[in-house]
């Protein structure tokens, strides 16, 4: 039986990088064909397609570059002789360009995001071994329906869950509500649990235009309002435990919710989601009260991506709470 073909696409982050010797600091430096000759015995699970697309780290990664690559993964995913994507980019931003891809793409086959935290100038580069165990993960029948999925350090989890959680370490991506889906273990993917299911926002364009506050004792409105009149198109913020907020900060969202400017609220904790259980001044009832939406329990970066999807099928605010509400507050 001839082997699947898994289309690679390069976008660039740590597993591209090797130490400048001028500056002692990584760059990207590596080509999308250097990377993946390091990945030795490859060619006894897949055939691979490489599809050069940028080499960025993921710092520099925008919503427009997510879009673009967005049309890339479809019109590769799309073709029969394709099993599976896999898309190398940078830790920093990882968990949103997959979770852009997740909401925006639909396919039923394997769409995998992968990175390194060590370059290839380190000691333990772990850039092959994920490369690796993400192409395993593109290949397998198991893998199939899944969304999208982030693949490091042998473990699999769900572009809408994992998020990253430590600045070096190569544990670092993690699902902290429910742990990840699955493991790679000798060459094969292991599901522990299935992704729990969600809606697709399947636009080609993107508002850019959404900012992000976090919220911090004693807080004002001087930063909601610098972005209302800056022009932004919707405001995430990331309120305190179960979405509640410093008093002074209601003025600013009545002002927003006026201008029909969408102001979602997630919680600064890592887990749990955010609903108005609290009713004293700046408790989540008033704020939902006033006209703000719950984003459940996406982190602030997410609920971007989703907003900023979502702004660029609707302005009308009822449809947009409905975006993020009713995946979460069915009654
Ligand atoms: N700063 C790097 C980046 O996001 C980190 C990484 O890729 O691991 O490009």
């Amino acid at each position: 039986m001839s082997k699947k073909k898994v289309a690679a696409i390069f976008t660039g982050g740590t597993i591209s990088m090797k130490v400048d010797k001028r500056l002692s600091a990584a760059i990207p430096a590596m080509s999308s064909e250097e990377i993946m000759s390091l990945v030795t015995n490859i060619d006894k699970i897949a055939e691979i397609e490489i599809v050069p697309f940028a080499r960025i780290p993921g710092p520099h990664m925008t919503p427009e570059l997510m879009m673009e690559l967005s049309k890339t993964v479809k019109e590769t995913i799309a073709r029969d002789d394709i099993s599976g994507v896999i898309i190398t980019h940078g830790t920093d931003s990882l968990e949103e360009t997959a979770f852009f891809l997740d909401l925006n793409i639909q396919s039923d086959k394997p769409i995998i995001v992968v990175g390194s935290m060590r370059n290839a100038s380190e000691l333990g580069y772990d850039g092959p071994s994920n490369l690796s165990a993400a192409i395993c993960t593109a290949v397998s029948d198991q893998a199939r329906n899944k969304g999208v999925l982030v693949v490091l350090n042998n473990e699999v989890n769900s572009a809408r869950e994992v998020t990253k959680t430590h600045t070096m370490s190569l544990d670092t991506f993690k699902s902290f509500s429910f742990g990840p889906l699955g493991i790679v273990d000798n060459d094969e993917v292991i599901f522990y649990r299935d992704i729990m299911s969600h809606g697709h926002i399947l636009t080609e364009n993107v508002e850019s235009n959404v900012d992000i506050i976090k919220s911090v004792a004693g807080m004002d409105s001087k930063m909601i309002n610098f972005c209302i009149q800056e022009g932004s198109k919707g405001i995430i913020i990331e309120a305190m435990g179960r979405g509640n907020l410093p008093p002074g900060m209601l003025d600013g969202i009545k002002n927003a919710v006026d201008k029909n400017i969408p102001v979602i609220i997630v919680s600064r904790c890592p887990m749990g989601r955010v609903l108005d259980s609290y009713g004293y001044e700046g408790g989540g009832k008033m704020i939902h009260d006033l006209g703000a939406i719950f984003g459940g329990d996406l982190n602030g970066q997410k609920a971007r991506i989703k907003l900023m999807l979502a702004l660029s099928t609707t302005q009308d605010m009822n449809e947009i709470k409905d975006i993020f509400e009713s995946e979460y507050y069915k009654k």
